[in-house]
C-alpha cells in the first residue's frame, strides 16, 4: 500500500542520490523526499540546494535530511551509498564495502518497522539487492534492483541513433547481470513493432554490415564509457530510478527491465538478475517471461552464474 503523503527516502546523497532527488522534484513524483547519508553536512548541502530549486518548480515537494528511525512510514527507500569504483576496478569489486554499507544501513531501517519498498542502486547491484532482500527479510516484490534498466535504456538509444528513431520506440532489453556478462536477447527487439532482423534487412543502408555482438558489448560498456569521460555516471541511473520509483507510486503495473529475484523463472532460483517486470503498488509484482532462444539462454544463464558466484562469496564470508 502506498500512503497518502507519497514519501521517498534517498541514503546516499552523493551523485546518484542527489541526482535522483533533482529528477523527483523537477517530475513532482512524490509528496516528500528525505535525504540521508553518513556525510550529515552533505546531505544538508543537498538539501538546500534542492530547496532553492522549489520557486521555479510545478510543485512544492517537501525536502529534508532524515534519519533511519523516522523511516517507518516511508514508501520508498533508494540505497545509492557505496563508492563507485576507482580507476581500473569493476562493479563487482565495489562489492566488500557496499555490503558493508548496506548491512549498516538497512538493519537500522528495518529497527525503524520500514515496510515499504527498497529500490537498490549500490554496486554491484544485483548482489547488493539479493544481500538486501536477505537481510531485510521483506517479501522478494518489496527489493528491486536497478539491474539492466539503465543498460536496457542504452541499448535502445544506439537501435533508436542507427535508424533514427525515439528511442522510445525500440523496444529491446538488456539482461542478466548489470555488469559484463550481460545480455541481449536480439529476438525480442522490435523497432515500432517490427522485428529487428527484418529491420536490419530492409534497412540495409542504416544497419550496414551490423555486428550484434559487437552492439550487446558497447551496450555493456557504454557506462564505462560515460565513466572513462567524466570519472563516472549519474543522470541515466537517476532518470531509471525515478522511472521504477513512478511505476510504484501510481500502480502503472508499467514493464521495466530490473534485477529481481528469480524463483523459477526462467528455470533460475535464488538469483537476482536484470529480467523485465511488471512494476506497481506491489513492487515487482511479476517476472515478463520472453520465450529466447537456445543459444540466448545459454548466455542468460552464464551470466546468473556471475552473479551466483558473488552472493556464495558474500554468504562464506
Ligand atoms: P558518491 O561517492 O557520489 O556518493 C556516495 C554517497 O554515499 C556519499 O555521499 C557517501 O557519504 C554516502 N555513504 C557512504 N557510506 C554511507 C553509509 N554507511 N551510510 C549512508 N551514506 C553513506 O557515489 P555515486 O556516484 O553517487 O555512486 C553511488 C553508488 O551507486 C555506487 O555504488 C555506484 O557504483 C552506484 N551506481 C550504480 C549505478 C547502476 O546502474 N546501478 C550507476 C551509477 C552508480
Amino acid at each position: 500500500m502506498i500512503s497518502k503523503n507519497r514519501k521517498v527516502a534517498i541514503v546516499g546523497t552523493g551523485l546518484v542520490g542527489s541526482s535522483t532527488a533533482f529528477s523527483l522534484i523537477t517530475q513532482g513524483v512524490c509528496d516528500e523526499v528525505v535525504m540521508i547519508d553518513i556525510n550529515k553536512e552533505k546531505a544538508l548541502g543537498e538539501v538546500m540546494d534542492l530547496k532553492h530549486c522549489i520557486e521555479y518548480l510545478n510543485r512544492n515537494t517537501k525536502i529534508k535530511v532524515g534519519s533511519y528511525e523516522e523511516c517507518k512510514d516511508v514508501d520508498i527507500i533508494v540505497i545509492t551509498a557505496g563508492a563507485p569504483p576507482r580507476p581500473g576496478q569493476t562493479r563487482l569489486d565495489t562489492l566488500d564495502l557496499s555490503a558493508k554499507i548496506a548491512k549498516s544501513i538497512v538493519d537500522s531501517i528495518m529497527q525503524s518497522g520500514f515496510k515499504g519498498h527498497f529500490i537498490v542502486v549500490s554496486n554491484p547491484v544485483d548482489i547488493i539487492a539479493h544481500y538486501v532482500y536477505k537481510l531485510s527479510g521483506l517479501p522478494k516484490s518489496h527489493v528491486i534492483g536497478t539491474g539492466t534498466s539503465v543498460d536496457s535504456a542504452r541499448l535502445k538509444n544506439f537501435i533508436g541513433d542507427l535508424f533514427n528513431v525515439d528511442p522510445r520506440s525500440v523496444q529491446a532489453y538488456s539482461m542478466g547481470e548489470h555488469g559484463d556478462s550481460q545480455m541481449v536477447p536480439w529476438s525480442h527487439v522490435y523497432v515500432g513493432g517490427k522485428p529487428f532482423s527484418k529491420v536490419i534487412k530492409d534497412n540495409k543502408d542504416r544497419a550496414g554490415d551490423i555486428d550484434l555482438d559487437k552492439l550487446a558489448m558497447e551496450t555493456a560498456q557504454a557506462g564505462w564509457e560515460v565513466y572513462n569521460r567524466k570519472g563516472t555516471t549519474y543522470y541515466a541511473i537517476a532518470a531509471a530510478t525515478v522511472g521504477i520509483i513512478k511505476a510504484i507510486l501510481n500502480d502503472e503495473n508499467k514493464i521495466i527491465p530490473v534485477s529481481t529475484l528469480l524463483d523459477g523463472e526462467y528455470g533460475e532460483y535464488g538469483v537476482f538478475s536484470g529480467v523485465p517486470v511488471v512494476l506497481n503498488s506491489e513492487g515487482a509484482k511479476e517476472v515478463v517471461e520472453i520465450e529466447m532462444t537456445e543459444e540466448e539462454l545459454k548466455k542468460f544463464k552464464k551470466s546468473n552464474d556471475t552473479i551466483r558466484e558473488y552472493i556464495s562469496k558474500l554468504n562464506n564470508k
